[in-house]
């Protein structure tokens, strides 16, 4: 397990590597700098209360996010996975009924992914390459069975602490004190208080934009994707609040734990 740690910090250094080589930009970056990207996600979507504000907002600015979406949200809300999508945004499976997968057997948890899969593949033609377990939540076991289905795993390295956010400026304040170049920041489109992550992402994209960071979706080529896991923490233990209130516990029930290696050999 440190090994996949240790290629894990790898990717992370390579991707942060290779982002921007050929631009001018990167040309003119002395070779211990890294480039600075920043890759702002998104969680527990789509909702229509919050995700066309934010698509707006992104959009003015011209810049791309990935969305980890809810799967029994997208079987809702179609029109906005396609939105997401043809506004150029990557989609990122974030399980159908936002369950820990820590508490429910494996074959629960590949049909709940598998679901997902179908239905953002249905609503815009592309089956998400980036898995997020809802609350960050995966047992190490069970990282080769996402794998097999087709799917990096994305967490995340900051926490925007948006889930618990009182106001705009906590959120802002949060993101700005620990961002730094390479970072995955955890947001959220679709609970209670993505009302206030909606007022702070202006100041958050206009502080950085300031700053020099540039904003990309976490990326597709093969030499460029990346398991992202929180580095402050052992990832065994793992258990970042995540959106409670998108909460739905109605995903498969049986607990046949072969299923995975039955249906990607
Ligand atoms: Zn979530």
């Amino acid at each position: 397990m440190s090994r996949f740690l240790g290629s894990t910090l790898v990717g992370l250094v390579t991707l942060a590597a290779v982002t921007l080589s050929g631009t001018p930009t990167a040309r003119a970056t002395p070779v211990h700098s890294p480039p600075k990207v920043v890759y702002l996600t998104f969680d527990d979507g789509p909702s229509q209360r919050y995700t066309p504000k934010l698509l707006d907002i992104l959009h003015s600015q011209h810049i791309h996010a990935t969305f980890f979406v809810v799967g029994y949200r997208c079987e809702e809300f179609p029109a906005l996975v396609r939105r997401i999508q043809q506004e150029g945004h990557e989609i990122g499976n974030h399980g159908f009924a936002h369950f820990n997968p820590k508490k429910r057997a494996l074959e629960e948890v590949v049909l709940d992914i598998r679901k997902t899969d179908t239905i953002v593949e249905r609503a815009c033609g592309t089956k998400p390459l980036y898995y997020r377990p809802p609350y960050g939540a995966i047992d190490p076991s069970e990282i080769e069975c996402v794998h097999r289905l087709g799917h990096r795993i994305a967490l995340w390295t900051v926490d925007s602490m948006d889930w618990k956010a009182k106001s705009a400026n906590a959120i802002v304040h949060q993101v700005e004190e620990h961002v730094h170049p390479g970072s995955i920041v955890l947001f959220h489109d679709g609970i209670s208080s993505s009302r206030y992550t909606i007022e702070a992402m202006p100041k958050i994209i206009r502080d950085f934009k300031r700053d020099g960071y540039v904003f990309e979706p976490l990326p597709l080529s093969d030499s460029h994707r990346i398991d992202a896991f929180m580095s402050k923490t052992n990832h065994q233990t793992i258990s970042p609040r995540d959106g409670d209130d998108v909460e739905r516990h109605d995903g498969p029930s049986s607990s046949i734990s072969r299923v995975c290696r039955e249906r990607s050999d």
